[in-house]
């Protein structure tokens, strides 16, 4: 016995560490996955700023090289102004990168440089977010250096501007200007624009490629990883089921064995008892025979609970198996009459039977269709007040039988006929009708009709009466 308690409690011990085991992995795979999703987005959301960013920049650029050279050709400085505003613009932008290269950057200068290349401020965070922590890695590091290039770039369209600024300003207004110096530095102008144009090409494509390659891969993790969820919640859903279904087991193998073990001491408290009102040890006095009377109700009771239970028990552990064979309807239901035939006569009640006419024997389990007839009738003699009506209609279709049992009696209040087939459950206008039921007798039709393959189902108006259903599924035996 201890070494078995002993195995439960091991078994019951790894459960339990699987359990904690798979909730943990769980627990890290969520964690990831929300990492992996929260990263997606900053990720996807810093390369879309960095894709904004650079068509800014371009534009710029192109409008800077535009402005310039209209300067060759107008003189007037408000051309010149423009230019230096539109070189502002991948200006601004250097000066974040120089910043964010440096060990320790300077938030505010990184931000007013991305913000001076004209990058939306909502966008300034993810594009920190990402330089910083992704300057290494390929894609990043190959746009960053196509970047470096672009900005040396403009450095030389710097330089150049200041020349021609130089040459233009130095020149007295209305006089030439050097034509072969200021083609010269028109053509600088050009090389770096084409220069400038092919690293913007450059950059896009890296970015492009990039984005498609990341955006890949993040949706093949969050697969993975919602995979791996899937996978553990099975497990746990199955190790869940298993243990349900054994608890379930082992609380009916404790039901039986615990009805079996009262029968015994009721079978002597019943024999007594009954010794006790035959008068076999000597006339009773009124209180006597009172007591009597209380024990012998109290033990019926008690014997009907026990039988009940034994019969739940060994339905719900499947130890007894329907036993077909052919069986004389109408026998059975007199047989189960005349056994209530004591309460019935005792409350006047009219009981009618209706037999279909030739009603062949059947082949289904006898002690199941007693059974159900006994629950059914016994509840409609029990429910129904002194006077009243009891039917039973048997009828039989082609290939199922019709059980239909109809009383006067005191009705299923509406609220609770959703529970009335459940384990031990008992209407409030039952309990005060009659304290000696167990709540089980329905629950044991429904399962032996569904062990049948039948169906039961019910209709009832409370204080008018109830109407009980019962369609088997049978073949015809012989007579
Ligand atoms: P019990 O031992 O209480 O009769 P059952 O499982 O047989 O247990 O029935 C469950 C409950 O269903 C009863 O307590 C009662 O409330 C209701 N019930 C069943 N049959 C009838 C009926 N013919 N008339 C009224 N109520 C009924």
């Amino acid at each position: 016995m201890d070494n078995l308690l002993s195995l439960r409690a091991l078994k019951a011990h790894t459960l339990r560490n699987k359990f904690n085991i798979i909730i943990g992995l769980i627990i890290i795979i969520l964690l990831v996955t929300m990492l992996n999703v929260l990263a997606s987005i900053k990720v996807m959301s810093g390369i879309r700023a960095y894709v904004g960013g650079e068509g800014l920049w371009s534009k710029a650029q192109k409008e800077a090289v535009t402005s310039l050279l209209t300067y060759t050709a107008s003189r007037q400085e408000s051309d010149y102004d423009k230019y230096l505003e539109f070189i502002n613009v991948p200006m601004g932008d250097k000066q974040a990168r120089l910043e964010l290269d440096k060990p320790s950057p300077d938030d505010m200068v990184v931000r007013q440089g991305f913000i001076q290349g004209e990058n939306n401020p909502a966008d300034v965070d993810d594009l920190i977010f990402l330089y910083r922590n992704f300057r290494h890695v390929s894609y990043m590091s190959s746009a960053i250096s196509v970047w470096t290039r672009g900005d040396e770039g403009i450095q030389s369209l710097l330089q150049t501007g200041d020349q021609i600024h130089l040459l233009v300003s130095s020149t007295a207004p209305g006089a030439a200007i050097n034509s072969t110096q200021l083609a010269t530095l028109r053509g600088d102008v050009h090389r770096i624009d084409n220069q400038l144009t092919s690293l913007e090409n450059e950059f896009s494509a890296t970015l492009g490629t990039g984005s498609r390659n990341i955006s890949r891969f993040l949706l093949e993790l969050t697969l993975f990883t919602t995979g791996i969820l899937g996978a553990l919640s099975l497990i746990i859903a199955l190790l869940v089921g298993r243990a349900v279904i054994r608890l379930d087991a082992q609380k009916s193998e404790f039901v039986s064995m615990a009805s079996h073990q009262l029968r015994t001491p009721l079978t002597a408290i019943n024999w007594y008892t009954e010794s006790l009102a035959e008068k076999a040890t000597g006339p009773l006095n009124d209180r006597q025979k009172e007591y009597v009377k209380e024990l012998t109700e109290g033990g019926q009771r008690m014997a009907n609970l026990i039988s009940d239970l034994l019969r739940v028990s060994s339905l719900d552990l499947g130890t007894y198996k329907p036993d077909i064979q052919s069986v004389d309807i109408g026998a059975t239901l007199q047989a189960v009459l005349q056994d209530l035939h004591a309460q019935i006569s005792k409350k006047s009640l009219v009981v009618t039977v209706n037999l279909a006419p030739d009603l062949p024997h059947i082949n289904i389990d006898g002690l199941f269709l007693t059974a159900i007839f006994q629950n059914l009738l016994s509840n409609s003699v029990k429910y129904t007040p002194q006077g009243g009506k009891v039917d039973a209609t048997i009828g039989l279709q082609r290939r199922h039988l019709d059980i239909h049992i109809a009383d006067t009696g005191i009705g299923i209040p509406s609220a609770q006929q959703s529970q009335i087939f459940n384990q031990l459950f008992r209407a409030d206008n039952a309990k005060q009708v009659d304290s000696n039921g167990t709540g089980l007798g329905l629950y044991i039709v429904k399962t032996m009709v569904r062990q049948l393959g039948g169906e039961v189902w019910f209709e009832s108006l409370e204080n008018q009466g109830t109407n009980f259903y019962v369609k088997l599924p049978v073949s015809t035996g012989t007579k």
